[in-house]
């Protein structure tokens, strides 16, 4: 923290009562968590130590945050945010990307504006391959690249039965260079794109879990560019894959979910980073890292196509929830509460089921 530079403006409220306050710190915005979370329908609610609260929505907890974190729970997931929380005058406040492009799309979706297209063809990402191993395990002489195109591998199957067409970026041992594979996925007009990673801390051979990384909002650092020693990476403009902050984010907590809650491995978090082969891409997009092939346990499990076939059903079923959502989404777009049904070019009727319908695209 520069604290030199810390510059503090409160904005006045300039009459406009609905208008959140809003403050900057140093070059950034941030606006009142009281009033964001009154405009998502949510209330806050102190807990006890005061530096940390809970976003409410009824008696439900829905999300903590914490004075001078980007760690929060969100709905029982680990989530980085962009900047730090920041408390003046006993308000929390948050920044307005993280506001815009975390809190609101994962608590009140609906409220993101146009939703993405429904997936139909979804591109799959084998990280690595040919001359580039990825990680490795030394011990087991086992490679990250080998078992990303597996999981892959199987998880076409299960996609394709689902009824998705799907488009690898790679499905042999060779090495695809990183725009590539975004360029791959835009060719084939992929509504979504998956990226399977495998993490390695070797020689710590304790760490395990699940690890999801999506692409920086404008103006926003890598999460690992917070540690002492790193420089903000910020960059300064848009990427493609930027016109769907929101949906890289409600993208990222399914697959989160999913992967956690068929691993419980520990959960490592959702961050960002300025990853390549998000960059270009023209749909949502996020990274996932289901275990650490350095880990002595999960590095043996890895060996095991039963283990490496729930890691591909877990994203599976992410998938399965994030089309879902913007199912959802869609049919509340065309079939307005008391207003007669109107198409949507993105959605046609067909494929706008009502929010029951089960997880599965129309047959194409
Ligand atoms: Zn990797």
């Amino acid at each position: 923290m520069r604290r030199a530079a810390l510059l503090l403006l409160v904005a006045a409220a300039l009459g406009a009562r609905a208008e959140p306050a809003t403050l900057r710190v140093g070059a950034v915005d941030y606006v009142s968590l009281e009033d964001g979370a009154s405009a998502l329908g949510l209330h806050v609610a102190r807990s006890v130590p005061d530096s940390a609260v809970m976003l409410k929505s009824g008696s439900q907890p829905v999300a903590r945050l914490t004075d001078h974190s980007r760690e929060v729970d969100l709905a029982g997931l680990r989530v980085f945010l962009g900047d730090p929380v920041v408390v003046r005058s006993g308000a929390f406040y948050v920044s307005r990307e993280d506001f815009e492009f975390k809190l609101k799309p994962r608590l009140r979706p609906e409220l993101c504006g146009t939703p993405p297209r429904v997936p139909r063809v979804i591109a799959l990402d084998a990280g690595h391959g040919g001359e580039d191993h990825g990680t490795e395990n030394p011990e087991l002489h086992t490679m990250e690249k080998a078992f990303t195109l597996d999981v892959v591998r199987r998880l076409k199957r299960m996609l394709e039965a689902a009824g998705y067409r799907v488009v690898l970026t790679r499905d042999t041992d060779v090495n695809v260079a990183k725009p590539t594979r975004s360029e791959i996925a835009n060719v084939a007009a992929a509504d979504v794109f998956v990226s399977v990673h495998f993490n390695s801390v070797w020689p710590d051979k304790r760490t395990t879990g699940v690890e999801v990384l999506s692409f920086p909002p404008k103006t926003q650092r890598s999460t690992d560019s917070w540690s002492l020693g790193h420089k903000d990476d910020a960059e300064p403009g848009a990427a493609p894959v930027n016109d769907f902050n929101a949906w890289n984010t409600v993208l990222a907590g399914a697959l989160h979910r999913q992967l956690l809650s068929a691993l419980r491995n520990g959960d490592r978090g959702e961050k960002f980073e300025h990853l390549a082969v998000l960059r270009g891409l023209k749909c949502p997009g996020a990274l996932v890292e289901p275990a650490f092939i350095s880990s002595a346990s999960e590095g043996l499990a890895l060996e095991s196509g039963e283990y490496r076939e729930k890691i591909a059903a877990a994203v599976c079923a992410g998938l399965n929830d994030y089309a879902a959502a913007v199912r959802a989404l869609h049919a509340a777009e065309v079939a307005p509460p008391g207003g007669p049904a109107a198409a949507s070019p993105s959605a046609p009727a067909a494929a706008a089921p009502v929010r029951s319908a089960p997880m599965r695209p129309p047959a194409p």
